[in-house]
This record gives structure tokens, sequence and C-alpha cells, in this order.
């Protein structure tokens, strides 16, 4: 297989562009599709002050990568979830990339920050671990950026996660997730900072390709929690149906986001939004679902221990101060 480029000796072949590349150019080719995504979404400009949000996995390493290479002003964030090994090999990956390249990190450790970390705050709101991990990762993502004053968050989903989330919202039919899907999300308001997707046009498979090939050591293993998830089902489908038709995943995605969601957005209705009681983030109600989902946590916790002890409760701890970001998503 010949590079469709140098005609040199390819090291990918990429299907659904009906192309194969060496590695140098692969590599290049990769930074034109992230960089065309940026432009055409006018995610952000060379003055921006970016906050990324990095997990240790391939998708935000590579995302953080591309950012410092391109000379961004690109700060991560990483939030020890407390999920085992997992989130000990998560940071410490995190870490290790961050000191090679003396790249700006900021880490929050959500049972440090918050009180419990993901494992204790499913079991006390009795929910899966990914649903209160989800809001806690993009609340602590908004929050952080607001109060540090950068002016967008960017995130490392590819475009198998967002082909995924569409294929979830269409057989749902959730109207208000899918006006509301989009690689930029405007800051329309001013707690709710940018946030942007650079990767939302490179499949899963092109960014470990960018990632093993330009040397980024990164998390391989998956969160135990995401052992049956809804999104991996919906992912499985993608990909059989991409293999049988080539570049599938990127018309489904393309024309939801040219086509369907400008209607979509124009019909939907609109909201208020207040600040938190509690954290003073955006949220539309009086108190956001963050803080209500700690709130339910530390009363749950309070609960469960002084029943342990014997003892009745009355009211369970609620943490002094609580950030907090309610961005409807
Ligand atoms: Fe969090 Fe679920 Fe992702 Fe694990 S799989 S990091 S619990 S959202
Ligand atoms: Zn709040």
């Amino acid at each position: 297989m010949r590079c469709s480029k140098c005609k040199g000796r390819a090291s990918i072949e990429l299907r659904r562009h009906h192309a194969a590349y060496c590695k140098p150019d692969y590599l290049e080719f990769f930074d034109q599709q992230v960089e065309r995504a940026i432009h055409k979404q006018r995610m952000f400009q060379p003055n921006d002050r970016i906050l990324v949000g990095v997990s240790g996995g391939k998708d935000s390493l590579s995302l953080w990568d591309y950012l410092l290479r391109m000379g961004y002003d690109a700060t991560a964030l990483h939030i020890h979830l407390g999920i085992g090994e997992y989130s000990n090999h998560s940071h410490t990956t995190t870490v290790k990339f961050a000191q090679e390249r003396g790249a700006p990190l900021i880490t929050v450790d959500l049972a440090e920050q918050y009180g419990m970390g993901v494992p204790e705050l499913s079991q006390a709101i009795r929910r899966v671990p990914c649903s209160g991990c989800g809001l806690s990762k993009r609340y602590i993502l908004n929050k952080e950026a607001y109060d540090r004053e950068f002016t967008v968050v960017a995130m490392g989903h590819n475009l198998d996660d967002e082909a995924a989330t569409l294929m979830g919202n269409v057989l749902h039919w959730e109207m208000g997730a899918l006006a509301r899907q989009s690689p930029a999300l405007p800051a329309n308001r001013e707690k709710l900072i940018r946030r942007v997707k650079p990767l939302y046009t490179v499949t899963e498979r092109e960014v470990a390709a960018n990632a093993i090939l330009r040397g980024i050591e990164y998390v391989q293993e998956e969160c135990p929690n995401s052992v049956g998830a809804r999104s991996i089902m919906y992912k499985n489908a993608l990909d059989q149906i991409e293999a049988q038709s080539p570049g599938t995943k990127h018309a489904f995605f393309s024309i939801f986001l040219d086509r369907i969601r400008p209607v979509m957005e124009g019909a939907q209705e609109d909201f208020e939004l207040r600040d938190c009681d509690i954290c003073g983030q955006a949220t539309t109600g009086s108190v956001c679902a963050f803080c209500r989902m700690w709130q339910q946590a530390h009363r749950k916790a309070g609960e469960n221990s002084q029943r342990a002890q014997g003892t009745r409760t009355v009211q369970g701890p609620v943490p002094d101060a609580l950030p907090t970001e309610d961005r409807p998503v």
C-alpha cells in the first residue's frame, strides 16, 4: 500500500477518505483535519486562553498535544475521579505528559474537594456512576474555567463519540439534547464558558493512530464503569455500518450539523437562566443540578453513617462551598 501523497510506504489506510498515508504525511493530514474543524466552527483565536479537559486518554492528550504544538495558550484540567487504579493511572499519565512538556496542569481531586469520589457518589445518590461523573466533569470544567478567567473550554470528543451521542439522541428523540448537540457551544451567558470539541471530525481510530505515531503515552484501559454503557453499544453499531459503508459516521454527524440542527435550534423554546442559590453558577432553577446532586449525596451519606451508628438523622451535612454549573447539555 502506497502513501497517497508521497507514494512511499503507507502506515495507515483511511477508507473513508479513499487514501493511505505514511507516518509524516498522516500526521500532517491529522493536524489539517483538526485545524479545519477549529476554523469551520470558529472555535477560538490565538489570543484565547484555553482550558482543556484532560483525562489521560488518547483523545484529550492528542488534543492538548496539538494545541501546545500550535502555540495556543492551553492549560489542562484533570479531574481525579477516585475510580481505583484507573483514576490513579490516568492521573500519573497526565502529570507525566505535562512534566515532559513543561505544560501547565490543574488537578481537581473530587474526593478532596467535594467529599467523595465517583463510586461513593454513585452509591449515595443511587444512580449509575456515569450520571454523577458526567455532571461533575461538565460542571467543574466550566467552573474552573470561569474562576480562572479562561475564555474557552476544549474537550477531546472525537467523531465516534459525537456520532454515538447523536444516535442515542435520535433513537430516543431527545429534542432538547439534539438542539444543543454541537462541536462549538457559544458562551451564551457570562458564567457559561464557550465549549468546543476540535477533534469532532476525526474518528477514534484516527486519533489513536495520531497518538501512537507521535509517541504520546496514554491510558489504554477503559474506565471500569464504561462496561455495558449505551454509548459503547451505539459505537459498535456504527462501527458495523462504517465497515460496510465507509464515511457513514461522518455523513451522519455532519449532515445533522449542517441541515438538521439549525432547524431544531430555531424551534427551541427560550429558557431563562439565573444564578444558583448555592454556588452562583448559571442554572434554570433556583439550585443547579450539580449542587442538588451533591446536597443529596452528602445528606444520604450522613444518614447512612448515622444509621450505621444506630442514631436518627435530622439533617445531613452539606459542604460549605459548592461550586457549580448547570448548562443544559
Ligand atoms: Fe465517568 Fe462513566 Fe466515563 Fe467512567 S465511564 S469516566 S464513570 S462518565
Ligand atoms: Zn449550584
